[in-house]
Parts: structure tokens; C-alpha cells; sequence
């Protein structure tokens, strides 16, 4: 056992919650600071590929998934008008070989009520202030005016992490070219499984979240990252699915309530190796932010933490522990965001009618998710 036995996480999204669990779970004490005051987790679901689903696992949550999320064994591929170009059945993770979606928020309070059980302290409204490695731990100041010593700090404070800003200086994460619109509707009969949508302009899709209910996306293009009018939301996300037939056209006109779309520009980072300084290490999209061509963020930020609550069982000291936690997650996470950058730089491309013949983005998608299979 390393000499880690008392850790300070920043951020208590699903990388903070789940590297909490894993943490406790081999005997170190995790506690958590959370910026929000209140939790703020936004409507729609998550896809949980079966690697994530095989990280669920692993923190004995389950059951806790099954009971309201929901699995779909394929995957299908449709043009605009909703005719099936191919289904793929999903590839298995070991004994995991089916697609998950749940809701944001109940895997969010899934991740939570588990940490909690287990004697993870969580401080709401607080983040951290000062972070200075000392010698054999991490001394901190906290904007709730209290200061500590920990043998560890985990930032795992997301895309605009301030503990990334603190200790590893400016590195922003890149506006991507696209945007992704999302909402959730009761789920139709007929929809088993996720199924894609590929349009000329768009691409767009429906995901079962829960045995009742689906979110659906779609993904466009938008130069120059324009401010969309919040109230107009709605229009604007119906729009969007203009050349779009069939059920998915179907569904979008159910879009009507500019609150419930949720908008999120694209963006895109990766940190480059090593993601700690002394012992304080980025974990999450704080380290490695994908876009989500692949759906594998929530996956890998989940495998952060079990890889690392693994590695402080050795008998070695923190820096090795950190050398070998940097082996094991950089290339996998590094493969997540490029091959995810290399989806937008072709549908981009595909858009212009530019995308040369022979590279076809399914391919990418059925490679990497086959990749991320492999044992961690
Ligand atoms: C549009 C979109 C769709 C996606 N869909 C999928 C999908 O289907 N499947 C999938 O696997 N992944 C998906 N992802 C990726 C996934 O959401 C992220 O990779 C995942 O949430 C990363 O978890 P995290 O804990 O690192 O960061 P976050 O979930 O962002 O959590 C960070 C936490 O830190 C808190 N925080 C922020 N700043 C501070 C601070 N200064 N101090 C303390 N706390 C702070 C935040 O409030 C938050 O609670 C998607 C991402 C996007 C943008």
C-alpha cells in the first residue's frame, strides 16, 4: 500500500464521484469539494458504452444502473429518411455486451448516494484557492477559508478545471466546429436500440435512456461558434431537423419548450503526458475533454479513478504510482479524443463534399469502440 491514505478531490462530477468510490473502496479516505452550491446536473441522458458499463461494474453499481437505465444489444445506422443502411451488434467488454443511456442526473445521484455510504465527505459551494505540493503531500487553501494537508489532490473539475489553471497554467480547451442539441421525450414503441440518423448537413440520432424515455440530438455544424437566442431554442433545434424524415421528424416535432433544449458547443482538449505535478493529478475531462463522436468521456473519466484507486494498493512511492497510472490512461485517452477529433474533421469535410472517398466515419466508430474493449 502506498503511503496515500487521505485524498482532496475537486469537483464531484461523474470523474470526482466515481474516482471517490473506487478510492473508498480500498481503505483511503476521499473528500470531495464541489463548486456548485446546490447539484445542477442538466436534463437528457448518457450513452454508457459496454467499457463503461464494465466500470460501473467494478464500483458494484450495477444493479443500481439496471434498475433505471436501460440496454440495447445494436446499433443502427439510417439515412435521413430513416432507411437502415446497417445495425452493428454492439461490441462486449468482457461480459458486458450491450449499450447503456440513463439520465444524467440519476447516474449523477447513483454515483453520489454510493460515495456517500461510503464515508466520502462532500463540501458544496467550495473550491480551492491555493494548491502548493510540500514535501510528501499537497497543502491547500479553500474559498470556504479553511486550509489542509492532503497525500494526494485529484482535480477532476472538468473542461475549465481550475485546478488544471492553478498547476499546469493556461491550456484551454478548443472550440471543435460543431454543437450538439439534445432532448428528451417519452420513448416510442418501435425504439430498442440507439439509432443514428445521417443527413447531408446533420447527423442526428435517438437514445433510449430509460424503459419510458429517449433523448434525441443532433449534431451541426456552426463556424464561428454564434450565441444562439435562449428562448429560441426550440425553433431553432426543430430547424435543425429539416431534412430529416420519418420517425426522427416525427420526434422533433415534439420539440416545443426552449428550456429543455440543452446546447452545448463542441470542444476538445488533451494535456499532454504527465497529467500530475508532484502529487497533484488531473483526472476527467480536466485532463482529456472528448467531444462526444464516440461517447466514451464519462467512460474514461470513470476508469480514472479505478485505475487509480488500483495503483495506490502497490507498495511504491506516489511517483512511480503516478508514472505507471500515466501508462496505463494516456495513450487509451489520447486515442478517445483524436480519433473523436478526426469524426468532426470528416463530417466537416463530408459537409463541403470534400471528405476524399475511402474514409468512411462508421469504420472509425466500429474500430474504436472495438479498441475500447480492451482490459484497462
Ligand atoms: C454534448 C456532450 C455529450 C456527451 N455525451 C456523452 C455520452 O453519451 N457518453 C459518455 O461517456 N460521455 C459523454 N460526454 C462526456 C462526459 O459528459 C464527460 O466526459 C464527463 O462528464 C466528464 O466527467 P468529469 O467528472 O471529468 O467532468 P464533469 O462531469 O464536468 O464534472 C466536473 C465537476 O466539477 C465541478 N467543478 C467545476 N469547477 C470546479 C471548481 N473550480 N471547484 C470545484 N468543483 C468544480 C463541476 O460543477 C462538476 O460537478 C458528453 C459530453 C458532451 C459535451
Amino acid at each position: 500500500m502506498s503511503d496515500v491514505k487521505k485524498v482532496l478531490i475537486v469537483g464531484g462530477g461523474i470523474g470526482g464521484l466515481a474516482a471517490a468510490i473506487a478510492l473508498q473502496k480500498k481503505g483511503i479516505k476521499a473528500e470531495i469539494v464541489e463548486l456548485q452550491k446546490e447539484w445542477n446536473v442538466y436534463g437528457v441522458g448518457i450513452i454508457l458504452q459496454s467499457n463503461a458499463l464494465r466500470a460501473i461494474d467494478e464500483l458494484g453499481l450495477t444493479e443500481e444502473f439496471l434498475a433505471s437505465g436501460t440496454t440495447g444489444s445494436f446499433l443502427h445506422i439510417r439515412d435521413s429518411q430513416g432507411n437502415m443502411i446497417f445495425e452493428a451488434p454492439t461490441p462486449s467488454s468482457g461480459k458486458f455486451n450491450k449499450t447503456g443511456g440513463i439520465p444524467r442526473r440519476v447516474l449523477h445521484q447513483i454515483l453520489y448516494n454510493a460515495a456517500i455510504q461510503l464515508g466520502t465527505k462532500i463540501r458544496m459551494g467550495t473550491t480551492v484557492e491555493v494548491i502548493k505540493n510540500i514535501d510528501n503531500g499537497v497543502y491547500v487553501e479553500l474559498t470556504d477559508g479553511t486550509s489542509g494537508t492532503y497525500d494526494l489532490l485529484i482535480g477532476a473539475d472538468g473542461v475549465k478545471s481550475k485546478v488544471r489553471k492553478l498547476v499546469f497554467g493556461d491550456i484551454e480547451p478548443v472550440f471543435v466546429g460543431q454543437a450538439v442539441w439534445r432532448y428528451s421525450l417519452n420513448r416510442p414503441k418501435e425504439v430498442e436500440n440507439i439509432i443514428m440518423f445521417y443527413g447531408q448537413k446533420a447527423k442526428a440520432g435517438i437514445i433510449p435512456m430509460t424503459k419510458d424515455s429517449v433523448y434525441i440530438f443532433i449534431v451541426t455544424a456552426e463556424p464561428g461558434n454564434p450565441r444562439k437566442p435562449e428562448d429560441q431554442l426550440h425553433i431553432l433545434m426543430r430547424e435543425a431537423f429539416k431534412e430529416f424524415g420519418g420517425l426522427i421528424a416525427e420526434l422533433s416535432e415534439q420539440i416545443s419548450d426552449p428550456k429543455e433544449v440543452i446546447y452545448r458547443p463542441l470542444e476538445t482538449l488533451l494535456v499532454e503526458n504527465p497529467w500530475y505535478r508532484g502529487r497533484i493529478l488531473l483526472i476527467g475531462d480536466s485532463a482529456h475533454a472528448t467531444v462526444p463522436h464516440l461517447a466514451q468521456g464519462a467512460a474514461i473519466a470513470i476508469e480514472d479513478g479505478l485505475v487509480l484507486g488500483q495503483l495506490l494498493q502497490q507498495d511504491l512511492p506516489v511517483e512511480d504510482i503516478l508514472k505507471k497510472f500515466m501508462n496505463r490512461r494516456f495513450d487509451r485517452c489520447k486515442f478517445v479524443v483524436e480519433n473523436s477529433n478526426t469524426l468532426v474533421k470528416w463530417e466537416l469535410l463530408q459537409l463541403e463534399g470534400k471528405l476524399p472517398k475511402g474514409n468512411e466515419p462508421n469504420a472509425i466508430v466500429a474500430q474504436s469502440l472495438m479498441k475500447m474493449t480492451e482490459p484497462i
